[in-house]
């Protein structure tokens, strides 16, 4: 062969190596599926599990590693998977450690598409799912069956918004836990985004992460990763995001890592603004409760003050049982400043009506459930257009 390539050839092969030294704050962005080998040996001694290495772009590049590694630094944990939703980091919990035969704990308050997950585990793949009382607490010891797997807890519930015991859940799945077949408590920790619940220290196993709200902060980007301080979980884990197929982008990664350095800033204001909000909503007689932990209207009030160090953005109210369906939903389509739409972690305000009535057992308030999620605007401006908006009741 000669040194000089058809023009063809030089496209795809170049010589030139930038210099090596660059730095810079940003972690770089990685785009790969095939990841290269030094030689023959180094491909066959690869270890997709032992991340000191890399073998293929879908298990891993420095920018999705690099991405794991901080999320488990924030939450206290020493390990982390990325999956390409929230949804998938919670159905990657549910494959890893369940099969046929075992049986599933949900909370009834749960956030829905887990619990669709559960209903289909238990229609299609013979595993069964039972629902529980959040606020069920140290009496979950009864539930739990020689089969029990995994108990899956969310600290508040999406939508009504109780706070659970989880320290008292993670001691009876302890207790009920024998060599080789453990009980294990997993946590959908979103609401607090790791920095309000510290999950591992009040005895969680899996914390779950839906990316997608404050950790990119964006409302761009969908990821969702899964945490754990255990070697045994870890590996069950790595197979099943490995057998799954669970790739994300680069630039997606990318995302959720430029929204990091300012999380927690971003969080507290989330959370002093909608202290504001729903304290002033508290005063209104149009709402007959205000469903956030931080006030005295929210079932688990003491549990919060007791294991929480914040809140976020997200609470519900309840209205007055006068008004009709209609009349909320009038008032949630006079909003100026709340957009209507799912999701939240956003600079953006957000309000959404749920028929909480059908979603779940034994829900004794009948006023309509509004949940708002508070953005990064002046507090007072959305106190101003909520004000507005509740005079079309
Ligand atoms: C948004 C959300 C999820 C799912 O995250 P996606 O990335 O949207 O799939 C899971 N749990 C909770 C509590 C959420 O708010």
């Amino acid at each position: 062969m000669t040194d000089r390539k058809s023009i063809q050839t030089a496209l795809i092969h170049s010589d030139y190596a930038a210099p090596a030294g660059f730095a810079a704050m940003p972690v770089a962005i990685h785009h790969a599926s095939t990841v290269l080998f030094k030689n023959v040996a180094a491909m066959r001694s690869r270890n997709w599990q032992d991340k000191s290495a890399y073998t293929y772009g879908l298990h891993g590049t420095p920018t999705t590693f690099t991405l794991e590694a901080r999320l488990a630094e924030i939450e206290g944990g020493n390990h982390c998977l990325l999956a390409p939703s929230g949804l998938a980091a919670i159905a990657m919990v549910d494959f890893a450690l369940l099969k046929a035969g075992d049986d599933l704990l949900i909370p009834d308050n749960v956030y829905n598409p887990n619990r669709e997950l559960a209903k289909w585990l238990s229609q299609d793949f013979g595993i069964s799912a039972r629902v529980y009382d959040p606020l069920i607490g140290a009496g979950i010891a009864e539930l739990i069956q020689p089969n029990t797997r995994l108990i899956w807890t969310e600290a508040p519930g999406s939508v009504s918004m109780e706070v659970p015991d989880i320290p008292a859940i993670c001691r009876a799945a302890q207790a009920r836990s024998v060599q080789g077949q453990k009980v294990y408590v997993a946590i959908d920790n979103t609401w607090s985004a790791g920095l309000g619940f510290r999950a591992f220290e009040h005895g969680v196993d899996i914390s779950m992460q839906a990316l997608t709200k404050y950790q990119s902060g964006g409302s761009d980007v969908l990821m969702g990763a899964v945490i754990t301080r255990d070697k045994d979980l870890i590996h069950r884990l790595e197979l099943a995001h490995m057998r799954m197929g669970y790739g994300v982008g680069a630039d997606d990664a990318y995302l959720v890592l430029r929204g990091l350095p300012t999380m927690k800033l971003r969080f507290d204001a989330h959370d002093a603004g909608a202290r504001k909000v729903a304290t002033w909503l508290k005063e209104r007689p149009e709402i007959a409760r205000v469903l956030h932990p931080a006030l005295p209207d929210c079932p688990g009030h003491e549990i919060w003050r007791r294991d929480f160090s914040g809140a976020g953005g997200l609470f519900s109210v309840i209205f007055d049982e006068r008004y009709t369906e209609e009349q909320t939903d009038r008032f949630v389509d006079s909003l100026k400043l709340f957009k209507i739409g799912f999701s939240w972690g956003g600079a953006h305000s957000l309000c959404v009506p749920y028929r909480i009535q059908g979603m779940r057992r034994n829900w004794t308030d009948k006023g309509q459930l509004v949940r708002f999620n508070i953005g990064l605007e002046d507090p007072l401006d959305l106190i101003a257009d909520i004000e507005q908006a509740l005079s079309v009741l």
